[in-house]
């Protein structure tokens, strides 16, 4: 691995190629990206953003490791816009965590757009030719392309991509939202929905998100200047959802460097997911691991009938799994470790469970998606054959999550005393 300034678009989804981008983004992290990141200027030029999402979205690296070096190198006024872009992804995940009804009525919603697709022939053809970027609108089917070759785009790419298509295309928010989630490699229930909620105008009620033809052209270097987009951006509209809930209890805290690692039982079972791929800084005892299981998701992300899990994506949850389990093995120097199949059912993880003669199995608490909902259901699996599920959840998301009750603004005034709590000092 070479320390170089390589943020290309193939993601080996390794923590080590993580880490290594990481660190040769760092001299950018500060003032160069706060006056650069808005700009997607392609691929003849380096990239002025990190293009660390997949790695921090699956935690092969965390909100804090990230945070951390650029706030200690560039200071607390000069990282402040690579921090609190960071704490964008924190704040969506909490936000999403205390009021799982959006992406419950996402869901809902997305059943209901596939129906109306396939009972809708003009509405089906022009879903088809936005999927395939064949709309004739430059910047959006070059992005479509984009995403479905390489599985990321730019954030402002993003924005103006789901904008047309709500707006310009008229498109349904549901099926492009489950496009993105079924293609990028750093898919995230929070981070997505939350972000097409707002482009739509649910998220920050009635305020949109346009894209015009000006702003497309000042920020992509003038690669492209796109004709036809929608002048007008009317906000969707939908009944108010449930008040915040509170953040659900975890069973266990990580324990911190240097205090007793965690041994709730003498046989313990590890079960990783692509929610968490740093399993072995969850603080368990070593030498209680017994047994380690990575299983991963694709076909829950790409629900029956709606199409695919594209490639990129696929290979970076594929990859990452690997590289958890490596290292997780590495760690428990007694335990066996598998890679369950894709998508194994809840009854797959008891029979492992069971056949390892686990006491207890432990697990990243996992945030709402369709992770979490299919650990509900391992949970029961396992319950039967007597076997506690036992979610461990880092004290980032626990001191951040409950604050994020109002606007991103109000969160962001807790962000200095987060990262005090967390240890992250500029002296
Ligand atoms: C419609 C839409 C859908 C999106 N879907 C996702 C998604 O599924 N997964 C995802 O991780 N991000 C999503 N984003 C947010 C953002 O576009 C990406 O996180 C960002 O483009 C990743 O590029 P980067 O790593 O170079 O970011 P950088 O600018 O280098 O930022 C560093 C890190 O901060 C976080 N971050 C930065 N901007 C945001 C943001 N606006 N919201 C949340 N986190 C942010 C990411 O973890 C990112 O890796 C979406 C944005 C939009 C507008």
């Amino acid at each position: 691995m070479m320390d170089v300034l390589d943020n290309s678009l193939v993601f080996p989804a390794t923590r080590a190629e993580g880490l290594a981008r990481l660190r040769a983004f760092l001299p950018r992290a500060g003032q160069s990206y706060a006056k650069e990141r808005n700009h997607d200027r392609g691929d003849a030029e380096p990239s002025a953003v990190s293009r660390l999402s997949p790695y921090i979205r699956h935690r092969l690296i965390l909100e804090e490791e990230v945070i951390r070096p650029a706030f200690v190198r560039h200071g607390p006024r000069h990282s402040a816009r690579f921090v609190e872009e960071v704490m964008w992804r924190t704040y969506w995940k909490g936000w999403l965590e205390l009021r799982p009804d959006a992406f419950l009525r996402y869901e809902a919603d997305l059943v209901t757009a596939v129906e109306r697709l396939q009972a809708d022939a003009a509405l089906s053809r022009d879903y088809e030719a936005a999927v395939a970027g064949r709309t004739g609108i430059d910047a959006f089917d070059a992005f479509a392309r984009s995403l479905a070759a390489d599985g990321w785009l730019h954030n402002h790419a993003r924005m103006w991509f789901a904008s047309i298509w709500i707006f310009t295309l008229r498109l349904p928010w549901e099926l492009g939202a489950d496009l993105f989630l079924r293609s990028l490699v750093d898919a995230d229930p929070a981070s997505n929905t939350l972000s097409w909620r707002w482009v739509a105008g649910l998220q920050t009620k009635g305020k949109t998100y346009l894209a015009t033809a000006d702003n497309i052209a000042a920020f992509t270097g003038g690669r492209f200047r796109p004709e036809g987009l929608a002048t007008r951006a009317e906000p969707l509209e939908e009944a108010p959802l449930p008040p915040p809930r509170g953040l659900p209890a975890a069973d266990l805290a990580p324990a911190a460097d240097g205090a007793p690692r965690l041994r709730p039982a003498d046989r313990v079972g590890l079960l990783v997911t692509e929610e968490d791929c740093l399993a072995e800084a969850l603080g368990l005892d070593g030498d209680a691991v017994a047994a380690i299981a990575a299983v991963a998701h694709p076909g829950a992300r790409a629900r029956a009938g709606f199409g695919e899990t594209g490639a990129a994506a696929r290979a970076f949850l594929s990859g990452a799994l690997d590289d958890a389990l490596a290292r997780a093995a590495a760690t428990a120097p007694a335990a066996s470790a598998v890679r369950l199949p894709d998508d194994a059912d809840a009854a797959a993880v008891a029979d492992w469970a069971v056949a390892h003669d686990l006491e207890a199995l432990v697990t990243a608490y996992a945030p709402v998606g369709p992770v979490a909902a299919w650990l509900d259901q391992a949970r029961a699996a396992l319950g039967d054959a007597g076997i506690p599920l036992l979610t461990a959840r880092r004290a980032w998301d626990t001191r951040a999550w409950p604050l994020a009750t109002k606007g991103y603004f109000a969160f962001r005034e807790s962000i200095p005393k987060l990262l005090d709590q967390a240890g992250i000092r500029a002296d």
